[in-house]
């Protein structure tokens, strides 16, 4: 099959979240399995690419003129990119992130109309268009040679546009972006793709609820028959502790001094008392989706009881820098806790290989890797049943799960993860070892998405 993926992240050279990282992992794995994938990406201008290939032009009508793009060609592990440069006075990816310009919306609309106009003028269309989120949502509006099958990462983000904005993309059908009072470019993509996916099959669910589909909820109920969810994997070539090169000590699930010897490194390293105790650890972005102050009061508490606590946490908001920056300050003189605000790629491998037990008390969760990571890692998730979290973590089995997002719930699963493993060694390893043996890598993930490709291609030329 002939697979055209267009999206605003691929990790490593253009990576922002969790996106990133599903995109590289189901790229490698379909082009593992014999297909023709390729990837339609904005030429960022920090992207680090070798033999970057200047192709030809592509002319588009934008905001009443004509627009010129210059294509460029690349690949990365044998993957070929195709990378759209604008040629506009707007310099839509001359910017020094991927997101957070106040322009976003026309930047990536522009780019999901310069990716749909450079399909159409290909000879051979291909049979899957893959499209990601609300940046790439508008092309199956605009493109209607290929399968079109969109997954939805994130249905917080739903692309709000202006109707100045919208109007600038001159397309002909553009009341399918109305939604209630404003527009949004992920509904005209969920009304127009053949296919809609989620990352999690909980969340593909949930979203029919008010609760977590809001303004989408009754359009989704509407295209319920064209909605599954599948779960995300995690690179198991990137995430293994036996190789990792950035932690200390290597290990696997039937040798584990590795991680003993981790954990009294990270305790040294970062002059935490160096004592036999429960180590936990949180990686993740601080934004209210995470659940912050869940996460404040999980430090709280794991103090209190003796253990220790290790929090990376990229945060913009200022409200929440100051939340932890107090926390820090007021438990300091216990040396129990260490806390970064910003991204770490070394620390967040340390701690997932270090911790005994990694918190994720999110509101929401459509997939979450890093529960997945962390069973990798052999350390046990303690996470709200929401979305993604609750399809992989299981009382009793792997982990400790909580419903309502309250302190109390956090709370009473805090103190059954102390007991066990203070007083119930063996069942601590068994749920460990559960969580190792899982399989989280892409290798389901992709084939299911193989067999819904195949499914509607079928169908569709019935
Ligand atoms: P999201 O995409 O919503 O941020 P996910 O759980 O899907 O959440 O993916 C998060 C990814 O980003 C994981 O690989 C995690 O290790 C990484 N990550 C999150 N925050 C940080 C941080 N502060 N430092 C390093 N890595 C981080």
């Amino acid at each position: 099959m002939k697979i055209f993926h267009i999206c605003s992240e691929c990790a490593p050279f253009a990576k922002a979240g969790g996106m990133a990282d599903a995109l590289l992992g189901l790229l490698r794995e379909t082009k593992k399995l014999g297909h023709d994938v390729q990837l339609i990406l904005p030429k960022y201008r920090f992207l680090k690419l070798d033999e970057l290939r200047k192709l030809d032009t592509l002319n588009m009508r934008y905001d009443h003129k004509e627009c010129v793009n210059q294509l460029w060609s690349a690949s990365y592990e044998e993957i070929p990119l195709l990378l759209i440069e604008p040629k506009t006075s707007e310099a839509f990816f001359e910017r020094d992130h991927i997101y957070g310009e106040p322009d976003d919306v026309e930047r990536f609309s522009y780019f999901a109309k310069a990716a749909a106009s450079y399909l159409e003028r290909l000879s051979c269309s291909p049979d899957v268009i893959h499209l990601h989120d609300w940046h790439a949502s508008l092309v199956p509006a605009l493109y209607k040679k290929a399968l079109s099958i969109l997954t939805i990462h994130n249905l917080g983000y739903p692309g709000v546009i202006s109707k100045e904005s919208l109007e600038k993309l001159e397309i002909p059908d553009w009341e399918i972006f109305r939604c209630r009072d404003y527009y949004s470019l992920l509904q005209g993509g969920i009304i127009s793709a053949d296919q809609i996916t989620t990352v999690s099959p909980a969340y593909s669910k949930e979203i029919l609820q008010p609760e977590s589909g809001g303004d989408f909820c009754h359009l989704l109920h509407h295209y319920q028959e064209k909605l599954v969810g599948i779960l995300n994997g995690i690179d198991y070539t990137y995430w293994n502790p036996q190789s990792d090169p950035l932690i200390p000590y290597h290990y696997n699930s039937t040798q584990l001094e590795g991680k003993k010897e981790t954990k009294k490194f990270l305790q040294k390293r970062l002059q935490l008392e160096e004592k036999e105790c429960i180590l936990v650890g949180a990686v993740t972005r601080l934004v209210e989706q995470k659940g912050p102050r869940l996460i404040k009061s999980a430090v709280e508490k794991t103090v209190e009881a003796g253990g220790q606590f290790l929090l990376l946490g990229s945060a913009q908001d200022s409200n929440i820098r100051a939340l932890f920056s107090e926390l820090q300050t007021t438990l300091a003189p216990s040396r129990s806790l260490h806390i970064e605000l910003q991204y770490n790629e070394e620390l967040a491998h340390h701690i997932f290989a270090a911790s005994d037990l990694f918190i994720v008390p999110s509101i929401f969760e459509p997939c979450g890797l890093t529960q997945m990571i962390a069973m990798r890692y052999g350390t046990v998730p303690l996470v709200r049943a929401t979305g993604g979290l609750g399809d992989t973590v299981f009382e009793e089995k792997n982990g400790f799960l909580f419903g309502p997002p309250e302190e109390a719930a956090l709370h009473h699963a805090l103190t059954r993860a102390f007991a066990c493993w203070r007083n119930a060694p063996e069942k601590w390893d068994a749920l460990k070892m559960n969580g190792m043996r899982e399989d989280f890598s892409w290798r389901e993930p992709a084939r299911k998405y193989l067999a819904l490709y195949d499914h509607k291609l079928y169908s569709r030329k019935k």
